[in-house]
C-alpha cells in the first residue's frame, strides 16, 4: 500500500460494525474502508476475539429475507471475475465496464470489492467538476459514487444528518485535513465544510447520507437543484 490511511472510524463504530448492528449502507462503507486498513482489520478482530464468547452463546438473528439485505451480502462477498460477463450484471450496467471510472485522460481503478456494486449504478449526473452516481440502497439512506475533478469545490454545506465519505482513490482536503485513498471521513449535523480536490488527478469517493446536505453559499433557488444532486 502507497501510504498509511490516517482516517479510520471509530471504535465504536467498529463494534457495531463487527456485532452486526449497523445500518446496510454504514456497514457497507465501513467493510470497504477495511479493505484498505491492516490497523482496522486487526482492530476487528481483536473486538471479535473479545465479544465471540457471547455471541457463540446467542442463538442465530432471523435471517433477512429482505431483498436489499440479500443482494448486500451478494456485494460483500468475494469478487468473482467471472461475474464481469454475467449477462445479468451486464444488463444492469450502465457502463460496459465496471472496474474503473473513465474521464478525460484518467482511468480511476474502483476497488475490487466495491466492483460488483459500482455495475449497479445509475448514470452518472454532472455539475461542474462534480459527478455522482447513486448506488442501490434501502429507503433509509443514500450511498453513491462521487467524483471530483482535480481544482474543484464542492459547495460550502452542513448535514442534516451524518455523512460518511470513503475515498477510494485520488485526494481532497477540507477544513478538518486531508484526505486519500482509504481514509473515512465522517461529518454530523455539528459538521460544515467545503470539500476540494486541489490535486492535479480526480477523486472518486464512495459516500453514505442519512439526510440531504444543506447548503450555505449563494441564492436559495439555487442551492435547492444542488440538495437534489447531492441526494
Ligand atoms: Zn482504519
Amino acid at each position: 500500500m502507497a501510504h498509511a490511511v490516517k482516517y479510520h472510524p471509530s471504535l465504536s463504530l467498529l463494534e457495531q460494525y463487527t456485532e452486526g448492528t449497523l445500518e446496510a449502507e454504514v456497514a457497507l462503507i465501513v467493510a470497504a474502508h477495511l479493505d484498505f486498513c491492516p490497523h482496522c482489520q486487526q482492530l476487528r478482530h481483536d473486538i471479535e476475539a473479545d465479544i465471540g464468547c457471547q455471541l457463540a452463546q446467542q442463538p442465530a438473528p432471523a435471517a433477512e429475507s429482505d431483498e436489499w439485505q440479500q443482494m448486500l451480502q451478494q456485494i460483500l462477498a468475494p469478487a468473482d471475475l467471472s461475474t464481469a460477463q454475467d449477462p445479468n450484471v451486464a444488463e444492469a450496467t450502465i457502463a460496459p465496464n465496471s472496474t474503473h471510472v473513465e474521464l478525460g485522460q484518467f482511468k480511476i481503478e474502483i476497488p475490487r470489492s466495491l466492483q460488483r456494486l459500482a455495475a449497479k449504478r445509475k448514470k452518472w449526473l454532472q455539475l461542474g467538476g462534480i459527478a455522482t452516481a447513486k448506488l442501490p440502497s434501502s429507503d433509509n439512506n443514500h450511498l453513491s459514487l462521487l467524483l471530483i475533478q482535480s481544482n474543484t469545490e464542492v459547495p460550502l454545506h452542513t448535514h442534516k444528518g451524518l455523512e460518511i465519505t470513503l475515498v477510494l482513490a485520488g485526494e481532497m482536503v477540507d477544513e478538518m485535513g486531508k484526505y486519500a485513498a482509504g481514509d473515512l471521513i465522517i461529518n454530523t449535523p455539528d459538521h460544515t465544510h467545503t470539500p476540494k480536490n486541489i490535486s492535479e488527478e480526480p477523486c472518486l469517493c464512495l459516500s453514505v447520507l442519512t439526510a440531504p446536505l444543506e447548503f450555505k453559499q449563494g441564492l436559495t433557488r439555487l442551492l435547492n437543484p444542488l440538495q437534489r444532486f447531492f441526494y
